[in-house]
């Protein structure tokens, strides 16, 4: 059996108890786990997933820049500056939230390498009421965590870049050097850390 990222596990509504089978006889082995709730990885996935769409955006609108095909500097902004407006109306937070992910409640529960069972006990004052919860791996929340807060300054400057793609339209006979100067802009964000 290897160890669950993201499992469903009958939670009690009153004292916080998870019980998942835990079967063997004549008892299971333990071995600690650290659980998240699923709802808060969701919501730092979904983070991720705007961010991904903010760095997307700047790819394509970078091999606008770069390579306006035809109609000239002008077009290829014009194409670029369309993508940088399409993605900040799709994710108006970009992904650059300014307020940090609230810290999550890390729950700990024991896991039974053998059967695959968790469990975990409390005091109940009644008697358990349980409702099926999603979990997921302490573990499995940090690498998400670690790719969201590493890139989240390049996220910024993309955000930065295509705000300023999206709302400013340069004078007549500039189209050239603007496109230039986004066109660096973009490529030093997308280049390899
Ligand atoms: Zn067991
Ligand atoms: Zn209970």
């Amino acid at each position: 059996m290897t160890l669950p990222e993201r499992v469903t596990i009958p939670t009690c509504i009153g004292c916080g108890s998870l019980r998942l089978f835990a079967d063997c006889e004549p008892g299971c082995n333990e071995e600690k786990l650290e659980l998240i709730h699923a709802e808060a990885y969701d919501e730092l996935a979904g983070r991720l997933a705007e961010q991904r769409a903010l760095l997307g955006a700047v790819a394509q609108a970078a091999q606008r820049l770069a390579a306006p095909s035809s109609g000239g500097s002008e077009a290829g902004y014009r194409a670029a500056q369309e993508i940088a407006r399409a993605v900040l109306r799709a994710h108006p937070s970009g992904g650059a939230q300014e307020t940090e992910p609230e810290p999550p409640d890390v729950r700990t529960a024991w896991w039974c390498p053998e059967c695959g069972g968790i469990e975990d006990w409390q005091e109940c004052l009644g008697i358990c009421v349980w409702r099926p919860l999603e979990w997921v791996s302490r573990e499995r929340y940090a690498e998400l965590e670690e790719q969201l807060v590493g890139q989240r300054e390049r996220v910024a400057r993309a955000r930065e870049m295509l705000a300023t793609l999206a709302h400013v339209t340069p004078r007549p006979g500039h189209w050239d050097q603007s496109l230039a100067l986004l066109a660096a802009q973009a490529g030093a964000l997308l280049a390899p850390p």
